[in-house]
């Protein structure tokens, strides 16, 4: 279909309503480490958010849990992370001392340790235009229901997950898998609360979740995959996906999926959100009138928009390969550290590959993947890293992107200390600073440049076997 064209006379001149040392674009899990340690940092900070609240896929796109990314039984991100979890805690929002949170205190949370480290909260403003010189940002333009403005810093950070600002300064991306040219499904996340007289008859004083999931869940997946092959439910994921809800009664499903669809192309969204809802209304249908656990459930909720696992990943200064992560990789300018696995939804349609490290292993990030190679002024706060398709899959989850956000912030804030380039301060100096904040990160020990010690036929092993496993417990 060719499409026509259609002149517009845009204002070549815009007022510069908004000036700031660093202007972090997304307020999401990797928008809030990035601010927050920005202005701890002592940086003047302008944190642009599309919506109104702050938590980005943990809010708007109702995701949850946090997964554990852990070593040694502690948290690897310590720091931030932590603190945003914990402050939910202080709203309820948090069961026990879990990583299920509620959405509602998330955004609370987040907001406090924003406004308590002095950043200033600019929402329902999306960037929509970049202006570039010299391989530097030098303003862009947002949009909010005042038309257009200007806004200018001296430094920026991309915390859109997309890499929205980062693209349109120009900058080099890949998308998607190497094979395939997709990215990750797309998942719009929904909760049923079970409703009081069908709830299980042993389980009504115990853990509902658990032992609903016990008793019925070999059921709830039976019932499912007739429903898939009779064609009353349309979504492709091989299984039904469930966490538990902070409330002992409601259930998280992380169930459709929807794929071959681009979170960069507005139609390919906007038709992505009426895919997963038909989805959800088909599975809500089945399970409430074929599984006893859901007969009269409630739906509780629907996540505001369909949740992104995969766009653009920014290149960067640094690259990490699938080999960097399995080896376990570690580097004197390593920024944040990872033992999530890989952790793959079919692009293409059903399964899920799970790739788990060996115990002993973790992977560093160097912080030359948070610098986009093209532009000097810019750093990535997100999980649009350069990284390849597969260990994006593992950086993703919130815990950790959460920790590149608060590496890129430091950067950030010790840049405009320095009356540099972002592009400038030297990672092995952000990962002492980082530690210094408490964050979980080891002293680079060039003896030992990679954590994990299988062999290359266990390697093929592993990787075979989660080829064939289905995600039962994946994000
Ligand atoms: C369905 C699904 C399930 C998942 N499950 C889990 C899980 O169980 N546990 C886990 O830890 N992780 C999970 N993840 C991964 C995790 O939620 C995301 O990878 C993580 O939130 C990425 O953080 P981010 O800050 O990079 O981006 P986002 O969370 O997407 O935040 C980006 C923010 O930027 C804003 N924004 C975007 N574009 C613009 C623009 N142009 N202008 C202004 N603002 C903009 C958005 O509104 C948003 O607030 C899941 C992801 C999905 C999609």
């Amino acid at each position: 279909m060719s499409e026509s064209t259609f002149s517009v006379n845009f204002p070549t001149e815009l007022p510069v309503k908004h000036t700031a040392d660093v202007i972090v674009i997304g307020g999401g899990p990797g928008g809030i480490g990035a601010a927050v340690s920005a202005a701890r940092g002592g940086a003047d900070v302008l944190l642009v958010e599309h919506y109104g609240f702050l938590g980005g896929m943990a809010t708007a796109g109702e995701v949850n849990p946090f997964m554990p990314n852990h070593h040694d039984g502690k948290s690897l991100d310590t720091g931030i992370f932590t603190e945003w979890l914990d402050r939910m805690g202080t709203y309820g929002g948090r069961l026990g001392d879990s990583r299920v949170f509620d959405p509602g205190a998330a955004r609370l949370a987040a907001e406090d340790l924003c406004v308590e480290a002095g950043v200033r909260l600019l929402y329902h403003h999306r960037v929509a235009h970049v202006e570039t010189a010299d391989k530097k940002i030098t303003g862009i333009v947002l949009h909010s229901k005042s038309g257009l403005t200007a806004a200018k810093a001296k430094q920026y950070i991309d915390s859109t997950g997309d890499g929205d600002l980062a693209a349109l300064a120009g900058c080099e991306f890949k998308f998607g898998s190497e094979d395939t040219g997709f990215a990750q499904p797309m998942t719009m996340c929904f909760k049923l609360k079970l409703s009081e007289k069908a709830r299980p008859a042993d389980v009504t004083n115990g853990d509902l979740f658990q032992n609903m999931m016990k008793d019925q869940y070999d059921l709830i997946q039976e019932v499912y995959k007739k429903a898939q092959a009779d064609g009353r439910i349309e979504c492709p994921r091989e299984n039904v996906l469930m966490f538990r809800g902070v409330d002992r009664d409601v259930v998280h499903f992380n169930t459709t999926r929807v794929i071959k669809h681009d979170a960069t192309n507005g139609d390919s969204l906007s038709e992505a959100e009426v895919l997963a809802r038909k989805q959800i209304r088909q599975l809500v249908k089945v399970l409430s009138e074929e599984v006893p656990a859901f007969k009269d459930c409630q739906l509780y909720s629907i996540a505001p928009q369909i949740g992104i696992r995969e766009s653009r990943r920014i290149m960067g200064r640094d690259f990490v390969t699938t080999q960097d992560y399995m080896d376990g990789r570690t580097y004197a300018d390593g920024i944040a550290r990872v033992t999530y696995p890989i952790d793959i939804h079919n692009p293409n349609g059903t399964g899920t590959v799970l790739l788990h490290f060996p115990k002993e292993a973790w992977m560093e990030v160097p912080f030359g993947c948070l610098l986009p190679k093209d532009i000097d002024n810019l750093g990535i706060g997100a999980r649009c890293i350069s990284v390849d398709h597969a260990v994006h899959s593992a950086v993703r989850v919130m815990p950790p992107v959460v920790s590149l956000g608060q590496a890129i912030g430091t950067a950030a804030a010790m840049a405009v200390k320095a009356g540099k380039d972002i592009c400038q301060v030297q990672g092995a100096a952000v990962k002492e600073e980082l530690i210094k904040q408490g964050r979980n990160l080891v002293p680079f020990d060039p003896e030992k440049q990679t954590t994990a010690t299988y062999t290359d036929e266990q390697r093929a092993q592993i990787a075979e076997v989660c080829e064939k496993r289905a995600g039962r417990f994946s994000a």
